[in-house]
């Protein structure tokens, strides 16, 4: 039997972990789902496996780790575009959820996605949206890791009649995939202002005891804030500590309208923040200092948010504008600098799931979770600095191969694990429906 599975020959490893490393002629071998070796090219080429992949004018680093998304909203992609987030939930996306949201429209807007997020480096999503189960089955399908947080909120879906459904609904899913190798289920109540005060006490315990994470959009307007306030008396984030739910498993989504009390208050549980820089952008909600939160020593991830406010699922043009928006919001061009960026796609993503220990870099036993992007086009030459040709220079189009656990899922550009076609083609039936049922909503 051969010593490797796979040995991977680029140009370059970025690996991540040492920051600012870049290794030239490197090659990485993979023994089942793990990293077994990083050696310099000329002594991988001796070594025996079942396949030697060629990546001349590639650079090889950890798959992406995309913190938050709703796949399925794919198939909202441009539907409701340039207006305010409440104006946008209230008119369009939400009217038209009660009506389409099945497990039929799920399965296509999860696939759509998936197919999206592989062709863009992203190896681990985050995802937050009713129906959790077929996502699951879709990312499993495919071989794309996933935390599914099921959402917890107080409206009647088609998923669930109410919040005591949705727990007892996802605490089911989380049983069913408890010994899965490549998914796992967390909480995902929606945020302060969707779901009571009762209920996000008891998420809390219920994760705590599960050791389980959650995910909850937080801070995103100041309108939010204000209304919880008016309601509570409390912050959104005052109200999460009072009841509980701050702490080391907790990934709190956007954290656009922030103080400075708040970000200590984040810094002292040890919480998560993710970054949604183009959805923030495009629905107006104002900028993460991401600088600042840094500087506390708070973890940052970073997301794509869902495709109808993006419209991109692309991990690589979300970490250029994380670099390009940070610098501004700080007033400095050494903020949020290219290798913060590259560690927020990947690293800091696996310390927001806890998974640090086996993922987002490219490290002798850690899953194989890898990306390659070709950087042969003249516009990355000449290539003074990795670093900065990956984040300021890309397209989002690099990435060329993907291997999750060590399994290929796009070779050469090829998906893999996903049927191009039918997923396009389902995609195309469906966007006839809602654009009739848009025209309706428009009226
Ligand atoms: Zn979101």
């Amino acid at each position: 039997m051969a010593q490797f599975d796979t040995i991977l020959h680029p140009d370059f490893v970025v690996p991540i972990v040492p920051r600012y490393e870049v290794l030239p002629a490197h090659s990485v071998g993979i023994k089942g789902d793990t990293i077994s070796a990083v050696l310099p090219r000329a002594e991988a080429l001796e070594l025996e496996a079942s396949e030697h992949v060629d990546l001349a004018g590639c650079v090889l680093m950890p798959g992406l780790i995309n913190s938050h998304c709703h796949a399925a909203m794919s198939l909202l992609r441009g539907y409701a575009d340039d207006l305010p987030l409440m104006t946008w939930l209230q008119r369009y996306i939400w009217p038209t959820e009660r009506q389409f949201i099945s497990s039929e429209f799920v399965l296509a807007g999860s696939e759509l996605a998936i197919a999206d997020l592989i062709l863009g480096g992203t190896t681990t999503l985050v995802d937050h949206y009713f129906f959790p189960e077929v996502t699951a089955e879709a990312c499993e399908r495919a071989g794309l890791r996933a935390l599914l947080t099921f959402p917890v909120i107080d409206v009647t879906t088609a998923w669930a009649r109410d919040t005591e459904e949705c727990i007892s609904r996802g605490l089911a899913l989380r049983d069913r995939y408890r010994n899965h190798d490549h998914i796992e289920i967390g909480f995902g109540p929606h945020s302060t202002y969707q779901v009571s005060e009762e209920t996000l006490a008891r998420v809390a315990v219920l994760a705590e005891e599960l050791d389980a994470p959650i995910q909850i959009h937080l801070h995103e307007t100041d309108d939010e804030v204000l209304s919880v306030v008016e309601q509570s008396g409390m912050r959104p984030v005052d109200l999460l500590e009072k009841l509980g739910v701050l702490g080391p498993r907790t990934q709190c989504v956007h954290m656009t309208a922030l103080g400075e009390q708040d970000m200590d208050t984040i810094a002292t549980h040890g919480a998560h923040v993710v970054h949604c820089p183009r959805s923030n952008l495009k629905l107006g909600t104002g900028v993460c200092a991401v600088q600042k939160l840094l500087d506390r020593g708070i973890n940052v991830a970073l997301g794509t948010d869902g495709a109808a406010s993006n419209n991109r699922l692309n991990m690589i043009s979300e970490l250029q504008t994380a670099a390009l928006i940070g610098k501004t919001a700080h007033g400095d061009p050494k903020a949020v600098d290219a290798w913060t960026t590259l560690e927020m796609a990947t690293l800091s993503g696996a310390r927001a799931l806890g998974r640090a220990a086996d993922l987002g870099s490219v490290e002798i036993g850690k899953l194989a979770d890898l990306i390659a992007l070709d950087l042969s086009g003249v516009q990355h030459l000449p290539l003074y600095d990795l670093a900065s040709s990956l984040v300021y220079g890309t397209s989002g189009s690099e990435v060329k191969w993907s291997w999750v656990a060590g399994r290929c899922v796009l070779r050469d550009g090829q998906l893999q694990s996903v049927d191009y076609t039918e997923v396009t083609e389902r995609a195309s039936d469906w966007s006839d429906q809602l654009a009739a049922f848009r025209t309706t909503l428009e009226q």
